[in-house]
């Protein structure tokens, strides 16, 4: 999962992230290399523009000078026929000075080229060449005359001997009139030579100025030309490259901010990495709370399903185990849920233990575990685990300092074909059942025939659900003798399946469905009126009800069992309602409460069967029984065991001091009631004395024994 998630952070995450850094780092460097380069296109139509600017107007000065100075009157004067050299030198040589506008003065014969007058740099000059280099005034003349415009001015640059130069020379006329000349030619020149570049260098922030000669290929180059049009030389320079200045601070601030962009893109991945984790985690934590059960941490019954699918699939036998806990709804209601919790907390903890082989112990819910075996000794598995668990909740808890006792019953189904996973749960539940309805603290494995027991409780139930509609119930009555005089005293109620019913079913039986089918509150009601409608005839009798303590739950349990003998006028004093001790577990503050608004409206309680339970001393201080009824398998031993007879012996003292009245049942035979009457029971019950009985016959009974304690002298009369 770990590297899923990884792959996904990568692919959706990562990867756009990175991506998208090198995108914008692409992006920066494409951008200050076009900052670069156009900086650098800048620097070099700057020094092309400005280099041109300063030749241009070196040559215009030149050309200024020539235009104004061959017009002028004097110069017309002292150049025609014999030029006046001094004159020429004293004029102009004081501009010859360093830095000025020209640097070489010379005049021309134009009919002849020559050369009549030249002065430059400090000396006079003799050969043309010295001021034209290889070119002849001839050329230029022919232009000179077609510059009108300037009167006949030209300019360029030369390559004299004594190096390049920028020229101009113009005709010298006259001022008044322009077309009078007289044959001369004023030339002044320039020379390019170091100091010049030099200046221009400084003035202009160029480098690497330098003139070579003709025409120059080169990209940083100047070509300049001679008044005749062709290639006389080139001004090359160096361009700083201005590109590299500029973006050399930039590269360090783009460096800073991609620095931070990458920053904040490792600081977006690293959340987005942890929203991812913990996505997943939480994802990993909803699949696990969703398999497993939050108070314990064991799978649940989802993960339980699963496993026995899977083992269904690879077709592995296997056996299930399901525990079912008794008396834990009593821990909750007498400590609280949070005591129930942790008791649950325990048991699930000590589960594991308790089955080291199990592939899975998980709690299904409420105080349902199951434990799952697989492989051939599954069955054995299950059932020594379920011994184990038993023998364990043997040993009550301690909470805190609040004891809890519970047991559990067992419920095992084993695989054996094609089951799956529902029937399996189906089978161990039905089985749990039966081991609680068995008397719990057990475990039981499921066979077929309990399918079949099943089948026919369902059947039982439905046609138990047309008795109460109809009313048909039977009702027998087994009278209670005094254990002195044999006198009739009271009689018990016993419910009785109807004869016309097809077939027989026990009343303990059907009671037993009636409990775990919702019935039992309409059943009890309708024996305690059928009870109440018979016990009517039998005034001065008591009439002992057996309640279920399935019953005693119902809220509305008291109020209606009293406006049932209201209504059929049974004094409530007459009445007692026998409960056994082994249902009374359950709930001892409920049967508490409940006993005492019977007793307080007048009915009698009764423990029934005592003596097969769990019933100690304390257990009916506990209670305040009005009687307590030995069961009638102690009674049956009295004569064979001594300590069944301690038993009955020990409950008569304890009953005595707790003033309650002690009745045998299921006596027999004389014996059995002579030892029981000796040990102190006031009252007897068992074929002995009477069997259960129809009505007709309680009242044929009560008669007789009516006569029989009427003195003869009343019959008669
Ligand atoms: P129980 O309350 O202990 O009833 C006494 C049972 O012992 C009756 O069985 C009765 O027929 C039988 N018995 C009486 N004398 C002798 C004797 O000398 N020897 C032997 N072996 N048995 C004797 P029954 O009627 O089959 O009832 C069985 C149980 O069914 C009752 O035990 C009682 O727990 C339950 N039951 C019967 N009727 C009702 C009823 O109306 N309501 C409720 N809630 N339970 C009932
Ligand atoms: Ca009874
Ligand atoms: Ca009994």
């Amino acid at each position: 999962m770990r590297s899923i998630t990884g792959w996904r952070f990568l692919v959706y995450i990562a990867l756009p992230l990175v991506l998208a850094s090198l995108g914008a780092i692409n992006l920066s460097y494409e951008l200050l290399r076009q900052v670069e380069s156009s900086s650098d296109v800048v620097e070099h139509q700057r020094n092309r523009s400005v280099l041109n600017e300063a030749v241009s107007a070196a040559e215009a000065d030149v050309l200024r000078i020539v235009s104004e100075n061959a017009m002028l009157e004097e110069t017309f004067h002292h150049s025609s026929g014999q030029v006046n050299a001094q004159w020429f030198k004293q004029t102009f040589s004081s501009n010859l000075s360093m830095g000025s506008a020209y640097d070489t003065i010379a005049v021309f014969d134009l009919p002849t080229g020559n050369m009549v007058y030249g002065f430059g740099q400090g000396a006079a000059l003799k050969l043309e060449s010295d001021v034209l280099g290889e070119h002849s005034l001839g050329s230029f003349a022919t232009m000179m005359k077609l510059d009108t415009a300037r009167r006949g001015a030209i300019s360029g640059f030369l390559n004299t001997t004594r190096g390049p130069s920028v020229v101009a020379m113009a005709p010298i006329h006259s001022n008044a009139d322009a077309r009078v000349g007289n044959g001369r030619v004023l030339l002044l020149s320039k020379h390019l030579d170091a100091r010049w570049l030099d200046s221009l260098q400084r003035q202009l922030l160029i480098n690497g100025l330098d003139i070579v000669g003709g025409d120059d290929t080169r990209d940083t180059s100047l070509d300049l030309k001679s008044p005749d049009g062709r290639p006389v030389l080139s001004l090359v320079w160096r361009d700083r490259e201005l590109g590299n200045i500029v973006t050399a601070s930039s590269w360090s601030k783009a460096g800073i901010v991609l620095g931070f962009l990458i920053l904040v893109m490792t600081g977006i991945a690293f959340v987005c990495w942890t929203l991812v984790r913990q996505l997943v985690d939480d994802e990993g934590k909803a699949k696990h709370n969703a398999l497993h059960d939050h108070l314990t941490g064991l799978p649940n019954r989802m993960a339980l399903m699963e496993a026995m699918a899977a083992l269904e699939k690879q077709n592995k036998p296997y056996a299930l185990a399901f525990a079912d806990l008794d008396g834990f709804k009593e821990v909750n209601d007498s400590y609280g849920h949070e005591y129930g919790d942790r008791l649950l907390y325990m048991i699930g903890k000590g589960l594991r233990e308790l089955a080291p082989e199990a592939l899975m112990c998980a709690r299904l819910g409420g105080d349902e575990f199951v434990a799952l075996f697989a492989g051939r000794t599954s069955p054995d598995l299950s059932r020594a685990f379920a011994s184990r668990l038993i023998g364990m909740l043997k040993h009550p808890f301690d909470l805190e300092g609040r004891i809890a006792s519970v047991g559990a019953s067992v419920g095992i189904a084993v695989r054996g074909g094609g089951e799956d996973a529902l029937e399996m749960m189906r089978r161990a539940d039905i089985a749990m059942y039966k081991a609680k309805t068995g008397g719990k603290n057990r475990h039981c494995t499921f066979d077929d025939s309990f399918d079949a027991e099943r089948n026919e409780n369902l059947s039982i139930a439905t046609e138990l659900k047309a008795i109460l509609a109809s009313r048909n119930l039977d009702i027998m009555f087994q009278p209670v003798v005094n254990a002195r005089t044999g006198e009739i005293t009271g009689v018990e109620s016993l419910a009785r399946w109807p004869s016309t019913s097809l077939r027989k079913v026990s009343a303990d039986k059907f009671i037993g469905i009636a409990e775990n089918s919702g019935l039992i509150d309409n059943l009890g009601e309708l024996i305690l009126e059928k009870a109440c409608v018979h016990a009517a005839q039998w005034p001065g009798i008591r009439l002992a009800v057996n309640i279920s303590a399935v019953q005693l739950n119902n809220p509305a349990f008291v109020r209606r069992s009293l406006e049932v003998l209201d209504k059929y006028g049974i004094e409530h004093n007459r009445v007692e309602f026998e409960i056994t001790e082994t249902s009374l577990i359950n709930d001892t503050e409920r049967a508490k409460q409940v006993f005492k608004e019977l007793q307080d409206a007048g009915i009698k309680v009764a423990l029934d069967d005592f003596g097969t339970g769990f019933s100690s001393i304390g257990y009916l201080r506990t209670f305040h029984f009005d009687r307590i009824k030995i069961d009638k398998s102690i009674v049956g031993k009295v004569l064979t065991s001594a300590s069944e007879l301690a038993i009955v012996q020990g409950t008569l003292l304890v009953a005595r001091g707790l003033s309650a009245e002690v009745t045998a049942e299921g006596v027999e035979d004389a014996e059995q009631a002579s030892v029981l009457r000796l040990a102190g029971c006031t009252e007897l019950q068992g074929y002995h004395y009477h069997k259960p009985m129809v009505p007709s016959a309680v009242t044929d009974v009560l008669r007789k024994s009516a006569i029989a304690k009427t003195p003869r002298s009343q019959i008669v009369a």
